[in-house]
């Protein structure tokens, strides 16, 4: 495992929603971090078949092209009685023909396909949020962070986060991703042990394996 030094961080990512999150969870780490939006950086076709492919895409095209190390994260929502779907394919059903996003149109379909499934019952509409994090150098050696949240497909509910949180209710929780403070989706901060995200389960595994907690809070 390779060290990571304090220092110029890209955040390969030119999603809006994750760069937040992102910037909250590395923020009490002290790196000087820049996204590859905000650098020009053009997005990357996702071409892969996993996350961690797509992960290392993303992570990878930031490096090279910087010459810096990069941080990316690729994430989607698993649901069991659509086999698996919309998964790596996530970000694609919020897609309309002119390129625009819309999550509620989404959000619809994700519950359209459970009616046409049959799984009409909260005990039939399992899911989880899956997030792998990539850390990569310029000369492509990466490092990859899996964090993964269970929950359920509920009706959508609230407007905090962004994508799909409001139709997950995370397991033993009452409020919606969409209801909760980016810190109660968080659920951690350093030090804590556990988290609730899978973002910020994933982020927990590679601040423990490469950050240094000491003094941070
Ligand atoms: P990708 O990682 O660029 O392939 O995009 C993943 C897609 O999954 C995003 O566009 C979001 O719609 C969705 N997604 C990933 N993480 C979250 C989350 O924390 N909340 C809501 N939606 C998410």
């Amino acid at each position: 495992m390779r060290v990571l030094e304090k220092g110029k961080l890209v955040v390969a990512s030119h999603n809006a929603g994750k760069l937040r999150e992102i910037a909250d969870l590395i923020g009490p780490f002290g790196f000087d971090t820049q996204s590859a939006g905000g650098l020009g950086l053009p997005e990357p076709d996702e071409t892969g078949t996993t996350f961690e492919e797509n992960a290392y895409i993303k992570a990878f095209a930031a490096a090279s092209a910087t010459g810096l190390p990069a941080l990316s994260d690729d994430s989607g929502l698993v649901v069991d009685a659509l086999n698996g779907e919309p998964g790596v394919y996530t970000a694609n059903w919020a897609e309309r023909e002119d390129g625009s996003r819309d999550f509620n149109m989404a959000m619809t379909k994700v519950l359209d396909r459970l009616e046409e499934a049959g799984a009409t019952q909260p005990e039939q509409r399992k899911g989880r949020f899956v997030s792998v994090i990539c850390l990569c150098w310029p000369d492509g050696h990466a490092e990859y962070y899996r964090g993964e949240a269970q929950g359920r497909i509920v009706t959508p509910r609230g407007n905090d986060g962004f994508g799909f949180d409001p139709l997950f209710l995370p397991d033993g929780h009452e409020k919606t991703f969409g209801e909760m403070t980016a810190e109660q989706k968080h659920g951690w901060k350093p030090g804590d042990s556990a988290a609730l995200s899978h973002r910020a389960r994933a982020f927990q595994l590679f601040a423990n394996a490469k950050l240094d907690m000491s003094g941070v809070n």
